[in-house]
Order: C-alpha cells, then sequence, then structure tokens
C-alpha cells in the first residue's frame, strides 16, 4: 500500500509498504478514506518533535472504514465507517478515569500515531486501542463532515470546555488558523454573549467574516483597548490563546479581565514569559494543552443534528499519490488554504 512517510529531517515520501495487521486483541485496522494535513505533521517534516522516528508514516487527522478488528473491540464492526481519534489511550489507568487521556500512561498513550507508530496519510492504518480510539461515524454525517473530529475538533471541544465559558461571557479567541475556526465553532455552543476573534491574516479575518457574521473579527493592532470596549468588566472573561506566538501570548494575559480564565491552547516553539509583577492583582487563572480527545462521539452527534460544520476549513482536496502537491500548498498556504483533504480512490 502507499504511505506517506517520514524519511528524514525536511523530507517525506509516498513509499511502497506492506498492509498492517492486527498485533494485539485491542487493534483494528481500518481503510482510510480521507485524511489531513496538520501543522504537527510540518513539525515533524522539520524535526521539531524528536519523539517522532525516521520511516513511520505519518497523519494523524483521518476517517476511514473499519476492516478487520481484534477480540477486544466491541465497539465497532468491520464495515463500519469511522472517526479515528489522534490520541490513543488505554481508558483504565489514573489520567483516563479522569478523561486526562492526552497523559494515558500506556506505551501507545497520548499521541502515538503519525508520530511513534504508523499513522494515516496511507491506504490502511493499525489503531492500538481501537476500543476506545474509533467512533462509529452516524450515517447522516459525511465523511468530509467528521474528518476533523479526532483531532482539530477534538481539541476545540476540549478548549471551549475547560475555558469555562458562561452564558453572556465575552471570550476573546486569538488565532483564527484551522485550530482556532474549530475552537470558535465550540464555543458557540457555549452560547456567549460576545466572541472576539483576534487574527493578522486579512485572509483568514476575511473567513471570519464570511462564515461566523455574528462575531467581531479584528486584527491584534489595539486589541486589549477594543476588548475593553466590547466588554462588561473591562476585558475578556475567557480568553483561548491558539496562535502560539510571543505577542499573542502577552495579548492573551492582557486583554484578559481579572479573576478570566486563560486557556493555551497553542504550541509555542521557545518559552514564554509570565511578567508576574505587571500581572499583579489580575488573579488570573492559566490552563495549559494539550488536548484530552475523548469526545469524538459527543462531537459527531453535534455535526449530526447541525450545529458545527467544519466543511467550509477544507479549501483543497487532493488524492493519496498526489500529496507532495498538498504538502507544499499547505505549508507556504498557498491560494488561501484553510485545510487539505486527502483522498483515497478505492
Ligand atoms: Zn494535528
Ligand atoms: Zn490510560
Amino acid at each position: 500500500m502507499l504511505a506517506y512517510t517520514y524519511v528524514e529531517k525536511g523530507r517525506f515520501e509516498l513509499r511502497e509498504k506492506p498492509r498492517p495487521t492486527l498485533r494485539g486483541s485491542r487493534d483494528a485496522i481500518v481503510r482510510v478514506t480521507l485524511s489531513s494535513i496538520c501543522t504537527s505533521d510540518l513539525h515533524i517534516k522539520h524535526g521539531f518533535v524528536p519523539r517522532a522516528v525516521p520511516g513511520i508514516t505519518v497523519g494523524h487527522e483521518m476517517v476511514g472504514v473499519v476492516e478487520e478488528t481484534g477480540p477486544a473491540v466491541p465497539n465497532v464492526r468491520p464495515g463500519d465507517r469511522v472517526a479515528v481519534n489522534v490520541e490513543t489511550y488505554c481508558g483504565d489507568c489514573f489520567f483516563c478515569r479522569h478523561g486526562w487521556v492526552n497523559n494515558c500512561t500506556d506505551p501507545d498513550g497520548g499521541w502515538a500515531l503519525g508520530c511513534r507508530i504508523d499513522g494515516g496519510q496511507a491506504e490502511y492504518v493499525r489503531v492500538p486501542h481501537a476500543d476506545t480510539g474509533l467512533t462509529r461515524i452516524p450515517d447522516s454525517v459525511t465523511d468530509r463532515q467528521a474528518l476533523f473530529v479526532g483531532d482539530l475538533l477534538a481539541t476545540g471541544y476540549w478548549a471551549a470546555d475547560i475555558g469555562e465559558i458562561h452564558p453572556g461571557d465575552t471570550v476573546l479567541i486569538l488565532g483564527a488558523g484551522p485550530t482556532g475556526l474549530c475552537t470558535l465553532a465550540c464555543v458557540q455552543l457555549k452560547q456567549p454573549g460576545r466572541i472576539i476573534v483576534c487574527e493578522k491574516d486579512p485572509d483568514r479575518l476575511a473567513f471570519v467574516r464570511a462564515h461566523y457574521p455574528d462575531v467581531l473579527a479584528v486584527g491584534p493592532e489595539g486589541l486589549p483597548e477594543f476588548v475593553r470596549a466590547h466588554s462588561d468588566h473591562g476585558g475578556a472573561d475567557a480568553v483561548l490563546e491558539v496562535a502560539g506566538t510571543e505577542d499573542t501570548f502577552r495579548l492573551a494575559w492582557e486583554c484578559a479581565r481579572p479573576n478570566a480564565v486563560v486557556t493555551v491552547v497553542a504550541m509555542y516553539d521557545r518559552p514564554q514569559t509570565l511578567p508576574l509583577p505587571d500581572m499583579y492583582g489580575k488573579n488570573l487563572i492559566f490552563k495549559t494543552g494539550g488536548v484530552d480527545g475523548c469526545h469524538c462521539k459527543e462531537t459527531l452527534d453535534l455535526i449530526a443534528a447541525g450545529k458545527i460544520d467544519t466543511t467550509p476549513l477544507i479549501t483543497h482536496t487532493f488524492p493519496l499519490r498526489e500529496i507532495d502537491k498538498a504538502y507544499d500548498l499547505f505549508e507556504h498556504r498557498r491560494d488561501k488554504v484553510i485545510k487539505v483533504a486527502i483522498e483515497n480512490t478505492p
């Protein structure tokens, strides 16, 4: 089968590999129908993810059809269409029992697919802990609608959830890239009074204005003043930092009202500084990433009910054979790309 492979720092290649087989009783083999490229894939490509091993198949955002299951996978059967969770987790350890599946202590726990073990930018993928990691897609939900359930939407759902957002609140989201947009879709479900999205890329701002007309979409210039003018208590009640730059890290706490919750969803490429003397008296609560992706069923139900629709994020589609072109477009952000879908035609 074809599998997009991390060859060495700076190089991915579409290679011929043997089809994966079941190794454990909780494994499943999934025939991938649609996958996507994530910024984390680019981090692997450029050698920023030391856990990623050369030779592995990349890709951790995918949907497909169950081909085969081990005896301890009661939740899905061959032929089922499924969303694959980015995180594989045991479901039994201390962290899993608390819903903190990102910190699962199992050797395959956390983000393993497409990083430490073969992932899904391929024709087939072996999913360990398939009993916790695969979720059946309702018949009324298409593959394209479900594509982001296991990774981006899981992140957005988790962020909106831990952000402690109450009806009527002013919520500030920093960053309107793919993760920011999925976060926005999930924040809307909490019925805040106002949502302010800050983004410096004019194309992304235009996308927010076109698809989310009720949202206040602004650039970073003068943001603290803007947020104060559009909130009831001198700043945002909840801030979600999804952009991951030094500037947005600073804006996150500057724009928060006293006692607000600041949720840091973003991954930074370097340490950030908390200027505690300047912040003294703000009494902020910081929550940091990464995602506990264990609510795929809930997000799929919300999609089926018409409450979340992330299909407009898929701006481009390529067949697996042309995945090099898809990476080139995504990495260099050409042609107003937001997300790319990689299609496997049988
Ligand atoms: Zn990802
Ligand atoms: Zn666990």
